[in-house]
């Protein structure tokens, strides 16, 4: 079974001339009718004929994934979906509204192979990855659910986008394409744990994304504990990676930075991180931890900003991630884990 989201512009193309044997320009009106008009049921496709729309009808599975449950944050609007794919399997993504400007967070995999030990996600192992119809999936139904345009994309849901790079690409790539959803570069970014080779690739994809990278320890041996990606590819090594990154696009690169009580936020800690990103271009997102278990706490606020005030004074650019939907257990992979507690 193939789904529509899945192919490309020029696979369209192919499969309009050289399976239905139809005019090139069919490919055009189905991706509008995909990626513009978010109708994603071939029988509503009015400008086809009855002939064309039962032969896609017959090739195609559904669309887009279903969604299973919407939680909506009391406190800030924060939107959580829990969708269900085709095979029972399920993944989250986040809509936020900040300044009258929405953000979508969508899932790349279902799990995630890189068990970064204050992850939920991370804990709960690697299933699969998603195909590139089923991430694309995520954000059109969510427009069509809104039933607005959404402003920015961030590929900071479940999973490593960098590890499941055929399908992220190619999303990445009909998301951005003018006949289809033309959604600008500079409104996307991904967030890694810091998969070396990906960020080499991204560089050279000249995608013009925009790209993040979860730090969160200044220290081999910490980060050896906390993310055990760590240990394949060093902080030296993911530093060299950035920095190419860097050279190659001009990119301002955002740093994320967790901070988990007594672990990594010391003031000793923001000096070493500080001294990590002398001469690169970055701007450091600070998030306190949100709670998924017992083995860690949130620092006090007061520790937080001493922290930023560190970075800040080594010329560091940072600020304190707001939390959202914290009502809603909004933390990658919380919901998913609530669903198959149940
Ligand atoms: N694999 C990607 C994207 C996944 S999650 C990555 O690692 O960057 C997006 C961000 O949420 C990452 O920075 C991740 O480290 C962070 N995160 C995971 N669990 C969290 C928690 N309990 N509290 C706060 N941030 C968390």
């Amino acid at each position: 079974m193939r789904f529509p989201l899945d192919l490309d512009y020029e696979e369209w193309r192919t499969l309009c001339m050289e399976e239905w044997h139809e005019p090139p320009f069919r490919a055009d009106q189905i991706c509008g009718w995909l990626y513009e008009r978010r109708t994603l049921s071939f029988e509503e496709m009015t400008n086809l004929s009855k002939e064309l729309r039962r032969k896609a009808s017959e090739t195609f599975g559904p669309a887009v994934p279903k969604i299973e449950k919407v939680e909506v944050s009391k406190r800030d609007g924060t939107q959580k979906i829990l969708w269900s794919l085709r095979d029972g399997e399920s993944v989250e993504s986040v809509l936020l509204e900040q300044d009258g400007r929405k953000t979508a967070c969508i899932s790349t995999q279902v799990g995630c192979p890189l068990a970064c030990s204050f992850c939920a996600t991370g804990q709960s192992g690697f299933v699969r990855n998603l195909s590139c119809g089923e991430i694309v999936g995520q954000f059109l139904a969510m427009e069509k659910d809104q039933g607005s345009l959404i402003d920015n994309l961030v590929f900071m849901g479940m999973g490593e986008a960098l590890l499941n790079m055929e399908a992220f690409l190619k999303a990445v790539r009909n998301l951005k394409h003018p006949k289809m959803r033309s959604l600008g570069a500079r409104r996307m970014t991904v967030s890694t744990a810091g998969v070396v080779p990906g960020i080499l690739a991204l560089a050279e994809s000249n995608l013009g994304i925009k790209l993040a990278v979860s730090v969160h320890a200044p220290d081999d041996d910490l980060r050896d504990r906390l993310m055990p990606v760590n240990r394949r590819y060093p902080l030296s090594e993911l530093f060299s990676a950035i920095r190419f990154y860097q050279e190659k696009t001009g990119d301002r690169v955002s740093i994320e930075y967790l901070l988990i009580d007594g672990l990594n936020d010391t003031q000793a800690q923001a000096e070493r991180l500080a001294s990590r990103l002398r001469g690169l271009k970055s701007f450091v997102n600070l998030i306190p931890w949100n709670t998924t278990c017992e083995t860690f706490r949130k620092p006090s606020p007061q520790k937080v900003e001493k922290f930023r005030q560190v970075l800040l004074s080594k010329g560091i650019e940072a600020e304190v991630r707001r939390e959202r939907g914290e009502d809603i257990d909004a933390a990658c992979g919380q919901l998913r884990q609530r669903r198959r507690a149940r």
